[in-house]
This record gives structure tokens, C-alpha cells and sequence, in this order.
């Protein structure tokens, strides 16, 4: 069983992210009895954790919260004997001489013999005139924690993919209108989700449209909008306005330690082994296919057991041993 205060030289793996694939991971690696530490920034579930309903995630038919799941994922990593560490960030991540792995964070070091990288996405910014200024006072990425102040107003979202719609969709429980404001004349997301859009009275499709400007005094009051065909602007009147227009990678800490391709996102072999010995990579921040929470706990399953292969092929001892 690991041993939960175990000093941090008998690290077997270091897990860098506690979303849905980092937490997988942790269950496999406890399971599998090496030493497992998972980093956790924030809270445990990632982005999931904010979403409201999953409802394709299989087992649950009738869905479960975002919240819920990821509650579960991380109390069975936690009986398994992973041991949780909140943190604000990774600062740095370095190989060292001994082939040991030293994660810098801002609550400390840890070294631990090989490592599994699930940072995870985070929300892409606009960079429109008003974005960053109106934070807070009508700005949001956060449907599930910021919708329930929009009851009876009129929202803005911004983008046309799963999380614009199913967000969207979301904020209607509050909202009396929603505008999506998608840079394209069809979306990206998926036919069921279209689908409970388009039949939503409250929503209103501003089609072929980009956000130039949110526009307010202490609170937003409009956002203005131009068509890329016509080159019209119009200005929407809301009150808030959510951007769902796309992910980045966690990765700033990883550049120039292991691969990572021109978004930024971790490059793996199929075992997902990244371009240094002993470190794994899986989940939203992996160079995959497919950005799903199914995804993700199938990577975190094998980058577990591959980090459990690879140390034990390792021709050498645990630290500080
Ligand atoms: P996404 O799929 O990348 O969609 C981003 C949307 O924003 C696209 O419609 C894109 O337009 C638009 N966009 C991008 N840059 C823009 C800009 N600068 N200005 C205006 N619009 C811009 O991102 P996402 O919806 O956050 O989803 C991320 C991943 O998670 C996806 O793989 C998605 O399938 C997955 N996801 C799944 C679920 C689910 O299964 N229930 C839920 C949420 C997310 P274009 O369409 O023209 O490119």
C-alpha cells in the first residue's frame, strides 16, 4: 500500500494534472501499489467539474454533474492510497543526472522516478477590446458558475462548438434570450446538441459573426459584433457575455523539455510515451483526436500502466533508497 506520508524521495510517479485522465492514472498507478502523487491545481475534475451535465459518459444514463463525477474519480484514486496535492501551478519540470524527475511547483518540489503529464486546456481569450476589463462584471468562461446571475437578462456566447451550444443551452435555464454568435453559417458541435439548440425558442443565431468590443459602464451593456461577409456591425444589448471559442494547453512548463507540437499540445508515441524516458503524457493536453472525457480515462489507464512497465524495467533504485 503506498504510504500517504511518504517522503518525497520514494516517488515511484508523479501525476501533473487531476482532471479525468490525471485522476485515471492515479487510480490505475495506486492500484498497481507505486508510490503515487497526483499535483491537482484548483480542484479535482478539471474542466469537467464546471460542466453541469455529462450525459456521454457511459454508465450513467440519465447523466451525472460534471462535479459528481469528478468527485467520485478522485475519492476512489484516494482509497486506492494516491496522495493529493493541491497546488497553484507547475513552475518547472527538469530530468536530472540520477533519472529521477524533478517537478518544481509553487508549494514545493517533488522528484519521483517517472512522471505522467495531464495538465489538461484551459479557455482561449479573445483579446477583443473589453474582454479582460469587464471580468467579473459580465465577462465569463463559466456558464455553470456564472449563469444563475444572468436570470431573466440576455447573454452572449460566443463560438459554435460543443461548449458554445451545450453552454448556451445551459445558460437558458436563466437567461430570457440567448445570442450565439458563431464566425461561420453552421456549427462544429455535435448534431444533438444542434439540434436542441435550433428547437430552443431563446436562442437567437447571430451566423458569420466575430465579437469586436463588449462595451458597458460598471457592468457589460452590449457587445458588438461584425459580419465577415458583409462587414456590418451590429451591437448586441446584454449583460453578459460567455467565449467558448476553443482550448490552449497547459503546457507553458513544458516547453523545450519534451515535445510538444505547433499548438503546444504533447506529442506521444501510441503508448504514449513522450520524447523523454519515463514521462507519459494523456488527456485534453495530448496531442489526440478526440477532446473527451472517454478519451481521456483510456489514456489515463495506459499511461498508468506503461509507467508501471517502464519502472519496472528500470535498472535502477528507487530514490533515496
Ligand atoms: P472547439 O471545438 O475548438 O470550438 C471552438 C469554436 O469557437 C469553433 O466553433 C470555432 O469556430 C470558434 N472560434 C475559434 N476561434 C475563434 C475566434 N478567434 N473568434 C470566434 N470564434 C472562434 O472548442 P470547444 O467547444 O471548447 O470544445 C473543445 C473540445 O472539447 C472539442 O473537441 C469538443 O468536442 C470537446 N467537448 C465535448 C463535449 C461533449 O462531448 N459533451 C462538451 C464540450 C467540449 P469554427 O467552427 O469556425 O472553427
Amino acid at each position: 500500500m503506498p504510504d500517504r506520508d511518504q517522503p518525497n524521495d520514494s516517488i515511484d510517479v508523479v501525476i501533473v494534472g487531476a482532471g479525468p485522465a490525471g485522476l485515471t492514472a492515479g487510480i490505475y498507478s495506486a492500484r498497481g501499489r507505486l508510490n503515487t502523487v497526483i499535483l491537482e491545481r484548483n480542484m479535482a475534475g478539471g474542466q469537467i467539474a464546471l460542466t453541469e451535465l455529462v450525459e456521454n459518459f457511459p454508465g450513467f444514463p440519465e447523466g451525472i454533474s460534471g462535479f459528481d463525477l469528478s468527485e467520485k474519480m478522485k475519492r476512489q484514486a484516494l482509497e486506492f492510497g494516491a496522495d493529493l496535492r493541491e497546488i497553484t501551478g507547475v513552475v518547472s519540470f527538469a530530468p536530472g543526472p540520477d533519472g529521477c524527475y524533478t517537478v518544481v511547483t509553487d508549494h514545493g518540489e517533488i522528484r519521483a522516478r517517472s512522471v505522467i503529464l495531464a495538465p489538461g486546456v484551459e479557455a482561449k481569450r479573445s483579446g477583443i477590446p473589453g474582454e479582460a476589463e469587464f471580468i467579473g462584471r459580465g465577462v465569463s468562461w463559466c456558464a455553470t458558475c456564472d449563469g444563475a446571475l444572468y436570470k431573466g437578462r440576455t447573454v452572449a456566447v460566443v463560438g459554435g462548438g460543443d461548449s458554445a451550444v451545450e453552454e448556451g443551452l445551459f445558460l437558458t435555464k436563466f437567461a430570457d434570450k440567448v445570442y450565439l454568435v458563431h464566425r461561420r453559417d453552421e456549427l462544429r458541435a455535435a448534431e444533438i446538441a444542434q439540434e436542441r439548440a435550433f428547437a430552443n425558442p431563446k436562442f437567437e443565431f447571430v451566423w458569420d459573426s466575430v465579437p469586436r468590443q463588449i462595451v458597458g459602464g460598471d457592468l457589460v451593456e452590449a457587445l458588438e459584433v461584425q459580419n465577415v461577409k458583409t462587414q456590418e456591425l451590429r451591437s448586441l444589448p446584454v449583460n453578459g457575455v460567455f467565449f467558448y471559442i476553443g482550448q490552449l494547453p497547459n503546457t507553458g512548463f513544458l516547453k523545450g523539455i519534451v515535445e510538444l507540437d505547433g499548438m503546444g499540445y504533447i506529442v506521444t508515441d501510441a503508448l504514449l510515451r513522450t520524447s523523454l524516458p519515463g514521462v507519459f503524457a494523456c488527456g485534453d493536453a495530448h496531442a489526440n483526436p478526440l477532446k473527451q472525457i472517454a478519451m481521456a480515462i483510456g489514456e489515463g489507464a495506459l499511461a498508468a500502466v506503461q509507467a508501471e512497465r517502464y519502472l519496472d524495467e528500470l535498472d535502477c533504485p528507487t530514490p533515496g533508497a
